[in-house]
């Protein structure tokens, strides 16, 4: 052997470059690490799926002919850190070259540039040939600029990838951007997408991971894991969705349902993020059945817009901005996360199902992390970072470097507005036009005060007024601040004293 190559657990894409030819002086690591179960505490499914998937690619690459040299995480072989395993194997293998994909996360790439540092032979990181936007895309893009607007940078990927383009070069359909379309309550009908997902037995898995004491939240499901763990299932996940899920993506995808978790969205993130699928490929599928008549405009650009905008957009936030992003916190909040964060056991019915949910699932779609559990999180006052480290944890989906400008940056406006142009905040009202969760409640939601007022009405409007000297010039919020002036003394102070009530008995609600 002459060459160690080194697979992380997120860079299953089994279409590298790499890959193209077997050759017997390269050796494949791929190495199950303590680090990487710890760093924060998991969905038990997630870390299940994510070891699953490794051990699938790694038979794969075997299958294939390629030499893998898997360290499981219970194996006598583990030496327990990244560095203590890659020292090791450098010497058993006696490599002159060490390479590594680059990671995603900056706390990786940060820990495998320093240990290269450290060697003699010949180390060098290479693309990991996933994403559609280099790193520092965005930060080129929006170079002095104050605040970053996702919808420039999806704009320019569009004119860049030739994405649903007339012939003029111009926007398919005469607009970028078909959201104002996309807002549509679910009442019943359609009838939503079949979970066409695979069922996986790894009872065993989770058994090795209880036996080594990793500590996980959220239900595993072990007997019945039901995520794509490698790409011809994730691409049979994608063609059901093409098919059966984005006629009404659009339509639907800001909708909430008790018994429809999922509705029509993809379910398709885990695979793109542990890079199964590639964003491309998924970006073509959706502008094809366009092209086809298949599918609406708006619900292909709808979904395009997720991938080839946000997506990219997020990931070119985050290496603009790391380290220093991971510790933004606008608003100085610093309530800690109420104890039904773990276990959905709030009278608050909207959080219940969405935290439930999260819990059971490791999934929730967008609108439920943003304008339910986001949404409340920011109104109370919840700590960013605390919340950073639940997200990262419990979705199937949350690695750093997607979650974190998520959270921080469009949920909870930490960062001051350099993502979002407004706090993404509602009352009661938003809940309850675009789901059927507010039946089910205890809480009133046409009361804005008083013990029994839904919480996010009092926490909403107090937001507003406490946070008047930083938010009140911002055009986007104009009319909340008209609303204020107008209202009368009493009921502010009503609005006051209920939130403040609230924010003391967070654990209670
Ligand atoms: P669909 O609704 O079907 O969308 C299709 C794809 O578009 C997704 O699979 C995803 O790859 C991409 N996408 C959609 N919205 C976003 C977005 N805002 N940013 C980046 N990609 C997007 N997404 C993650 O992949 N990992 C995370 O850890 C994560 N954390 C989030 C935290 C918060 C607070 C919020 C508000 C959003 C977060 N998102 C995250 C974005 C989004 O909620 C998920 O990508 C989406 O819910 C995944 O479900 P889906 O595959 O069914 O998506």
């Amino acid at each position: 052997c002459k060459e160690l190559r080194l697979i992380l657990g997120d860079q299953l894409n089994p279409r590298h470059s790499w890959f193209s030819r077997v050759d017997d002086h390269v050796v494949y690591l791929m190495l199950e690490l303590r680090q990487e179960t710890d760093y924060v505490r998991h969905h038990a499914q997630k870390l299940l799926a994510v070891l699953a998937a490794m051990r699938h690619f790694a038979a794969r690459l075997k299958a294939a002919g390629h030499r893998v040299r898997y360290v499981a995480l219970d194996h006598p072989s583990n030496r327990g850190t990244l560095e203590a395993n890659l020292d090791a194997l450098l010497q058993h293998y006696a490599a002159s070259h060490f390479s590594w994909q680059y990671p995603d996360e900056w706390r990786l790439d940060q820990q495998l540039q320093a240990w290269a540092a450290r060697q003699t032979v010949v180390c060098q990181a290479v693309d990991s040939e996933h994403f559609l936007a280099p790193r520092l895309a965005a930060s080129q893009l929006f170079a002095g600029k104050a605040s970053w607007r996702m919808e420039t940078f999806y704009r320019h990927m569009r004119k860049q990838y030739g994405v649903l383009l007339d012939e003029r070069g111009g926007p398919a359909g005469g607009k970028w951007n078909f959201d104002q379309d996309n807002r549509k309550p679910w009442r019943g009908s359609p009838a939503p997408l079949a979970d066409a997902r695979p069922s996986h037995d790894h009872s065993a898995l989770w058994q090795m991971l209880q036996d080594a004491g990793v500590a996980a939240l959220g239900q595993p499901c072990a007997a019945q894991l039901r995520w794509p763990l490698h790409r011809e299932e994730a691409l049979a996940l994608l063609q059901h969705f093409i098919q059966h899920g984005l006629p009404c993506f659009g339509d639907y995808q800001d909708a909430m349902h008790s018994e429809q978790p999922r509705l029509f969205h993809s379910l398709l993130s885990f695979a793109l993020n542990t890079k199964m699928l590639s964003p491309l490929e998924v970006v073509h599928a959706a502008a094809a059945a366009w092209q086809e008549s298949k599918v609406p405009l708006a619900a292909a650009e709808g979904f395009i817009r997720q991938i080839l905008g946000w997506r990219e957009y997020v990931r070119g936030v985050y290496w603009a901005r790391m380290p220093g992003y991971a510790s933004s916190n606008h608003f100085d909040h610093q309530q800690p996360l109420p104890h039904w964060f773990w276990s959905g056991d709030t009278g608050m019915h909207c959080l219940a199902q969405a935290i439930g949910q999260s819990l059971r699932d490791a999934y929730a779609h967008h609108i439920q992390r943003l304008m339910v559990i986001g949404n409340f999180a920011l109104l109370a006052g919840l700590s960013p970072q605390a919340l950073h480290e639940w997200y990262l944890g419990i979705y199937i989906d949350a690695f750093e470097w997607v979650e974190l400008p998520n959270t921080l940056g469009m949920s909870q406006f930490a960062d001051g507005g350099l993502l979002a142009s407004k706090p993404y905040v509602s009352g009661s009202a938003y809940i309850q036009r675009m789901s059927n969760y507010c039946g089910d409640c205890r809480y009133r939601r046409e009361q804005r005060h008083g013990d029994d007022a839904c919480p996010f009405n009092a926490l909403y409007w107090d937001f507003f007024q406490r946070n008047a000297a930083t938010l009140a010039g911002n055009p986007r919020l104009a009319l909340v601040y008209r609303q204020l002036q107008q209202m009368d003394a009493a009921e502010s102070t009503a609005i006051t004293t209920t939130a403040h009530a609230i924010r003391q008995r967070l654990d209670t609600l």
